[in-house]
């Protein structure tokens, strides 16, 4: 299966068995210093067949660490890495360190870079880096480096996308100095690549270029290219990035449609002899195996495809079901952004594999009430580890609320989800009854049993269609007030407005034709006006996702959705909504209303609940599937 992906590659230093590259990703493990479970989570990737792993980012001194305190490479934690990359060689793979100078990026007062400009996702002004600091920074990448081969490491990636300190250097829009680092912006690119060569001498050499920034005075593909050329005797392989994180167009959510960047990792692969890797939302084998048969790149990176299914690349070898990625970022990059380690919605062993590890179980019978995400997750892990599970379902099919999810525009990935739990509950563990609304008769003899039932939207005194009937396509008029602004009235909102194109809707253009990538963004005319209602105060949307309620917020405003908050509900009649406003009286024109006023747990049979039937408040697919998890370990 999927020739391309697993035919080896020849490099300089050594063969890559297949062309599956895992890229970076902060865990958080490193700053904990568990290296027991940093180690375990590697070790994973590198068993389930993945031929190059590159770590997460480690910072080359204090003012490059992304924030105060995050993992440097030291003499004092030298003997772990070393522990770490014997782990991977001895399970097949290959593995380069990260250096990431994050420049202005650096969340600390201490943060350094071309120019003294704030960028506009950080408080901390940064100084203006001297001459005598610039030469620091580089020997720094270069020490670390060295450092990297005296503790194993096969080589090192150097971070030169995505808004950092090297492509700080590389654009005029963080760039403005008047002295040979601004006349020739790619000197400081050139000089940290030949250091680094230097330093590390035949090692492998990865150097991830930013093909698109994605910002105002960002590069243009003349620059860039020019780069590809200068470096392309330096280094081995070209890794790609896209956007920086400033950017104000989405690069890996789930509205970004698969293999998007690809293109121009093919431009890229034009320019250079050197191996090139594609990257972002390339979530299964068949678009990685498409990029590579167009020649578009000679190798995938995935990421987040490898934190939901560590064994992602030798089940594509054989053809098995993977655990999908569905680039929700609800448990690795939002967990990264509040402090805390990093693991996956669809797959919460993930960065603690120890903790989810399934003991075999005696064959216990056990019954499962609720075909949902938890009652799903539930029945495979403890199907997986020998009980025998009747799996009860109301419904004519298997996936609950998920199953509403997938029908919201951008969110088609939990379509994959779905595909994914249809497949794995065919496991023969598994007695799937659907149509079956299960009473306390039926779970009479089983050894144990287990309420998913899930939850029901909550009724408010409004009239209305819930969410669950407008998302099953209840009919609504011109223009539509929705009751509740968490969420799910978002995705209400979203499902209302309607599929767009992502390009046009966001701007997203070509580098040859403007600098940065940028074009003019031209979201569609929407084809209804929407209100988007909560009775706290402040501007709806603060709960969503730290990486992604952004996407959904600038969505909504470019379709002249007015979000209202500090709305007191009164009544609904022929002239629309009748509210106060932070006291005033409103008539909000409205011909319908929606209600996504929350919910509540459905829990009408006795025994021990998981996901929305334990507590329906906050509930979502990744609470119910850990949920799940731990319950069918547990039982
Ligand atoms: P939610 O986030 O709790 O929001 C419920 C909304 O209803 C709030 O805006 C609340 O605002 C309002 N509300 C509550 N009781 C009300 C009442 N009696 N009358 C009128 N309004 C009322 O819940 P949800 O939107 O149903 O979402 C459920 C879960 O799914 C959440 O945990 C959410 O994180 C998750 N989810 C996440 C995403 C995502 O993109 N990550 C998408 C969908 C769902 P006020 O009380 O201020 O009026
Ligand atoms: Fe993918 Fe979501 Fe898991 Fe992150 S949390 S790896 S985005 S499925």
């Amino acid at each position: 299966m999927h020739p391309h992906l697993f035919t080896p590659l020849h490099l300089r230093p050594f063969t890559l068995k297949n062309r599956v590259v895992m890229g970076s990703m902060h865990t958080g493990l490193e700053e904990r210093e568990d290296w027991a479970a940093l180690t375990r989570f590697y070790r994973a990737r590198a068993e389930g067949g993945a031929a190059l792993i590159i770590t997460g980012g480690i910072a080359p001194n204090p003012e490059g660490a992304v924030f105060q305190g995050a993992a440097e490479l030291t003499d004092a934690n030298l003997s772990h890495h070393r522990h770490l990359t014997d782990t991977v060689h001895q399970h097949g793979a290959r593995i380069v360190l990260q250096i990431l100078h994050a420049g202005r990026y650096a969340f600390s007062p201490h943060c350094v870079a071309p120019s003294p400009l704030k960028s506009p996702i950080s408080p901390f002004p940064p100084k203006e880096l001297t001459e005598e600091t610039i030469a620091k920074q580089i020997a720094d990448i270069a020490s670390t480096a060295q450092r990297a081969i005296s503790a194993g490491y096969d080589g090192v990636e150097l971070m030169g996308s995505e808004g950092y300190l090297i492509n700080q250097f590389l654009a005029p829009r963080t760039n403005r100095r008047t002295d040979r680092w601004g006349q020739d912006r790619r000197l400081f690119a050139r000089e940290v690549t030949k250091a680094t060569r230097d330093a590390i001498g035949p090692n492998l050499l990865i150097f991830r270029i930013s093909l698109i920034d994605l910002v105002d005075q960002g590069q243009t593909w003349e620059d860039t290219a020019a780069l590809a050329q200068e470096l392309s005797p330096l280094v081995d392989i070209f890794n790609s990035g896209i956007g920086w994180h400033e950017a104000r167009v989405p690069t890996i959510a789930q509205n970004v449609p698969r293999a998007a960047f690809a293109p121009l990792t093919a431009r890229l692969k034009a320019l250079t002899d050197r191996p090139v890797i594609a990257v972002n939302r390339i979530p299964d084998p068949a678009t990685a195996e498409a990029i590579l048969a167009a020649k578009q790149a000679d190798l995938i990176g995935l990421a987040r495809p490898l934190l939901a299914d560590p064994d992602w690349v030798n089940k594509a070898q054989n053809g098995q079901n993977i655990t999908p990625c569905i680039a929700c970022n609800q448990a690795c990059l939002d967990h990264t952004f509040e402090g805390k380690a990093a693991t996956c919605l669809t797959n919460p062993a993930a960065g603690r594999e120890a903790e989810f590890e399934a003991p075999p179980a005696p064959a216990k019978t056990v019954a499962i009430i609720g075909a949902g995400a938890a009652g799903l997750a539930c029945a495979l892990t403890a199907a997986k580890r020998g009980h025998k599970v009747t799996l009860f379902e109301a419904a004519a099919q298997i996936g609950g609320q998920m199953r509403l999810a997938a029908k919201v525009p951008g969110k088609e990935e939990f379509q994959t989800l779905l595909a994914y739990y249809e497949a794995e509950a065919r496991h023969p563990n598994i007695t799937l009854r659907l149509n079956t609304r299960a009473g306390t008769a039926d779970l009479a003899g089983f050894d144990a049993v287990v309420i998913a039932t899930g939850v029901r939207p909550r009724k408010t005194a409004l009239p209305g269609p819930d969410y669950q009937q407008a998302l099953n396509g209840a009919p609504l008029g011109p223009r539509v007030a929705i009751i509740g602004a968490g969420g799910i009235g978002f995705d209400v909102a979203a499902f209302l407005l309607g599929h767009e194109d992502f390009a046009t809707e966001w701007g997203l253009g070509d580098p040859a034709v403007s600098a940065g990538g940028l074009q003019t963004p031209r979201p569609m005319k929407p084809s209804r006006e929407i209100w988007l209602l909560q009775r706290s105060k402040g501007k709806p949307g603060k709960g969503l996702g730290k990486t992604t309620g952004w996407i959904h917020r600038a969505h909504l405003a470019a379709h002249g959705v007015t979000m209202l908050g500090g709305v007191d509900y009164s009544h609904f009649d022929d002239q629309g909504l009748h509210v106060l406003q932070d006291g005033q009286p409103l008539v909000i024109p409205a011909t319908d209303l929606v209600i996504c006023a929350g919910q509540e747990a459905v829990a009408d049979l006795p025994g021990p609940r998981i996901g929305g039937a334990r507590d329906a408040a906050g509930i979502d697919a990744k609470r119910a599937i850990e949920e799940g998890t731990r319950m069918g370990l547990a039982l």
